[in-house]
């Protein structure tokens, strides 16, 4: 019966990994995989996950079934750090915390749960946006739209988006980046974000905010603008949070649903319907990561830690994107690049065309999508001076 069944090609950023280690040119740069890297290329574990590994493994009593929601304890912590220590919605009970396999992991809950107890709704995500996004949807049966949200001339495209948002029909489900837009690096301001407000009120859309990289732009609460205005001003909303990133977490699929409902009541509701779904997808959801989020969320020390190390990776990430315009300067190119600066989180979009990242690779061994996306933490002080060459070279 597998006869007839085809080979599909891979992931293209996978077969991007694949080139990469087998090019020999030693001055090679990885801009191209999601994660974050440190000045030496490395991924490492934070020390506050260290510490509190060390901890669990000492401490840990069971190995038994967590629930499907997860455990209360994470749940609860993240919900802090989401909406905001002491945020009203909390204290109204309206908040809803189901740990999940990674942000995909929520991801796919708040899909399935949309197909389920939202029949009908069509879901509008941003062009671009994060391909899984496309992939998620799709798996759960729903319809998926876009709206505009990067111009022609690589900028944000506000205007295309409000305008798009303004006619999605009534109750359909707009797909939101919290921070740190992946792939554009283009994000809303507060003023921005207040426009998106007024437009899901009136057209009575429901939002679902991805908040895959709290931290990693300008700072935990900073990031979270977007999600706390809508969370508090509406009845209603869909957030999908995930630790891969700033708790460096990425392998051990650790993040969260947060569902919002009008009151105690209904939020009960909606929550029941999220455990069938997550009971019928994996039943209960990995540990480790969550336990490991917890009990650093609830140290007062290792919070202490883990706040530093999340201010290093984005400090890291944002002394970067000014090392690099800076690094443009003497091609005469930094106004033109200026915007790298203003982007936030790991990912630009640097407005090469195909053809220009086919000449990074080729000529130079500087790797990125095609699409012209680069991996910020990708780049280290050594190098910027090499790559701010060979983008000068490819952009005459
Ligand atoms: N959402 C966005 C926009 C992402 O970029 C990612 C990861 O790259 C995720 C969600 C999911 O992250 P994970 O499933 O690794 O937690």
């Amino acid at each position: 019966m597998f006869e007839h069944i085809e080979r599909v090609p891979g992931d293209a950023i996978l077969g991007l990994i694949e080139a990469f280690k087998k090019d020999t040119n030693p001055r090679k740069v990885d801009l191209g995989v999601g994660v974050y890297r440190d000045a030496h290329g490395n991924t490492p574990v934070l020390k506050s996950v260290k510490a509190a590994e060390e901890r669990l493994l000492e401490q840990e009593e069971t190995k038994s079934y967590i629930g499907s929601h997860g455990d209360p304890a994470y749940g609860n912590a993240i919900l802090s750090l989401v909406l905001g220590e002491g945020s009203p919605l909390l204290t109204d009970k309206r908040a809803s915390a189901t740990q999940s396999p990674g942000g995909t992991g929520a991801l796919r809950l708040a899909a399935d749960f949309i197909r389920t107890n939202l029949p009908g709704k069509a879901i509008w995500m941003s062009n671009p946006t994060w391909p899984n996004h496309h992939g998620i949807f799709d798996a759960a049966g729903i319809e998926r739209h876009s709206y505009p949200y990067v111009s022609a001339s690589n900028t944000l495209d506000f205007d295309g988006m409000m305008d798009s948002l303004g006619r999605i029909p009534e109750g359909d489900i707009v797909l939101l980046h919290a921070c740190c837009h992946n792939p554009s690096g283009f994000d809303l301001d507060k003023q921005q974000w207040q426009q998106v407000l007024n437009v899901v009120k009136q057209r009575n859309l429901m939002p679902l905010i991805d908040f895959a990289y709290q931290g990693f732009g300008d700072g935990l609460d900073e990031d979270a603008y977007g999600v706390r205005l809508l969370a508090e001003q509406l009845d209603e909303v869909i957030i999908t949070s995930s630790c891969s990133k700033n708790f460096g977490l990425y392998r051990e699929r650790t993040g969260c649903l947060i569902l919002v409902a009008k009151n105690e009541e209904q939020m009960n509701n909606v929550r029941s319907q999220v455990a069938i779904v997550a009971r019928e997808n994996y039943s209960n959801p990995p540990s480790h990561g969550a336990a490991v989020v917890s009990t650093i969320l609830g140290d007062e020390a290792l919070r202490g830690m883990w706040l530093e190390e999340v201010d290093d990776m984005r400090g890291r990430i944002n002394q970067l994107r000014s090392g690099f315009v800076d690094a443009m300067a003497p091609h005469g190119l930094a106004e033109k690049f200026d915007f790298i600066k203003q982007q936030r989180g790991m990912f630009s979009y640097t407005g090469l065309s195909r053809d220009q990242v086919e000449r990074l690779r080729n000529d130079y061994s500087i790797y990125m999508v095609s699409s012209g996306r680069a991996n910020v933490a990708g780049l280290s002080s050594d190098v910027l001076e090499y790559v701010a060459q060979a983008i000068a070279d490819v952009s005459d």
